[in-house]
């Protein structure tokens, strides 16, 4: 059990004084975030934490923001939220020393190279090999839906390195330099019109050895503390009441719809209230997960919130599209490549949200995905028929 900052409060009161975030450049303020342990209070002194509880976190998190703080999170989405947690549990300590501070001020911007044409949901029957040579390794093979990837700097990949073992127990982690040699990334467009994600191509590209994450065969593992993270990361924040799209629904409302008394407006009040009722269930739901959770790996309980998360944002930019009458089908052109940014998901433009949040029961293991796991693992039905189950990789048909 985590033991109690006591003096917390005292600590973010320092750090706000001493480094006046509206008048500090981000990367300064989060490289001060960072020493001062207040990056992620429920990890190790030394990792940008105090050895606290998520709760501590949480409250950290609350009290920066209202001060008007940079979010490190919206700066590196997926290095804050999945591979920070997992290099800070499996990471030697040379590479906790050479990555945390970076990948916190946004400096150094990461990916997560897991899923394959041929392995999603089943992430661990994937094919990319890294073969050892010497003191490094030799990466060739294909990922895609990299997320962030074209402006990455490292990326966290799991890869085979024993194919006569059964799937979960040949693969490795690797901290891989996305602009090595052999290292191509190339942009995927989506709905949206934006690229978000790519495909990665490796083609004999070296790692160290030294990049490791954890034993050899032991990527498995180092892959579940990211996706238990992934989930909690997608689903698990708690917002300000009234924040994010049910903050935009209730607007729209206000200014469309409040001042007509006729039964169609009264059955679009009906609609959003339920909305709303749903909205907040779910936020302090959360909250008191954050409450309940111990610092470490988070459990199967995460695959709740990610999966209430996904149906909400789908829901709720649904009924900010509806209130838009005939404007929710306008919809503005352009392609770009999505930069990380200082602004959330959930305060864009709703028609963009309401296509984007399809992607939602999809990303981080799909709806499907979760209802299994918290079937099985919450709930302890019955397991799915697992038919590869103890078969060498090398020797399972894949197409
Ligand atoms: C916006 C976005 C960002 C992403 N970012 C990343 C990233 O940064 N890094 C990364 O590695 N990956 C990323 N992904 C990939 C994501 O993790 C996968 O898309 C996801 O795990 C599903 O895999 P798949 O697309 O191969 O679908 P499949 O696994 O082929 O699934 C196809 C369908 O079958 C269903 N299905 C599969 N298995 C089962 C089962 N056992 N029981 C019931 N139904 C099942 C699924 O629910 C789905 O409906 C991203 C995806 C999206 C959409």
């Amino acid at each position: 059990m985590a033991e109690t900052i006591t003096d917390l409060d005292a600590r973010i009161d320092a750090l706000l004084a001493e480094v006046p975030p509206r008048a500090t450049d981000p990367v300064t303020f989060l490289g001060e975030q960072f020493d001062r342990g207040l990056a992620w209070v429920h990890f190790p002194v030394g990792c940008g934490g105090l050895g606290g509880s998520p709760a501590e976190q949480q409250h950290t998190l609350v009290r920066l923001a209202n001060a008007g703080a940079p979010t490190a999170a919206l700066r590196n989405v997926i290095g804050y939220g999945m591979v920070a947690p997992t290099i800070a549990v499996h990471g030697t300590e040379e590479q906790k020393a050479r990555f945390l501070r970076p990948l916190f001020t946004g400096e150094e911007v990461w990916c997560q190279l897991f899923s394959e044409p041929g392995a999603g949901s089943d992430v661990a029957s994937l094919a990319t090999r890294a073969e050892r040579d010497g003191d490094e390794w030799l990466l060739n093979g294909q990922k895609v839906w990299t997320t962030l990837a074209h402006v990455a700097s490292y990326g966290l990949i799991i890869a085979r390195t024993d194919p006569d073992q059964p799937k979960h127990r040949g693969i490795t982690a690797f901290l891989v330099d996305m602009r090595a040699p052999g290292v191509e990334v190339r942009p995927l467009y989506q709905a949206t019109g934006e690229a978000e994600f790519n495909e990665c191509f490796f083609t004999d590209a070296r790692v160290p050895d030294t990049r490791r994450l954890g034993g050899v065969g032991e990527g498995w593992t180092v892959a579940i503390t990211t996706l238990m993270n992934e989930r909690v990361s997608i689903g698990g924040g708690v917002p300000p009441r009234d924040s994010g799209l049910i903050g935009q629904a209730l607007g729209l409302w206000r200014e469309r719809w409040a001042v007509r008394a006729d039964p169609y407006a009264r059955a679009v009040r009906a609609r959003v209230l339920e909305a709303w009722v749903r909205a907040e269930v779910s936020r302090l739901t959360n909250w008191r997960a954050s409450d309940l959770r111990d610092a470490g790996t988070p459990g199967p309980e995460g695959s709740v919130a990610k999966l209430a998360s996904a149906e909400g944002n789908q829901r709720l930019s649904e009924l900010c599209v509806d209130l838009l009458g005939a404007e929710g089908m306008l919809y503005g052109s352009g392609y770009p490549l999505v930069r990380p940014s200082e602004t959330s998901y959930a305060t864009g433009d709703v028609r963009k949200l309401f296509i984007r949040s399809r992607a939602n029961s999809i990303e981080g293991g799909t709806s499907e995905v979760m209802r299994n796991i918290i079937g099985e693992r919450v709930l302890g039905l019955a397991a799915e028929p697992r038919a590869d189950k103890g078969v060498a990789w090398k020797d399972v048909p894949r197409g």
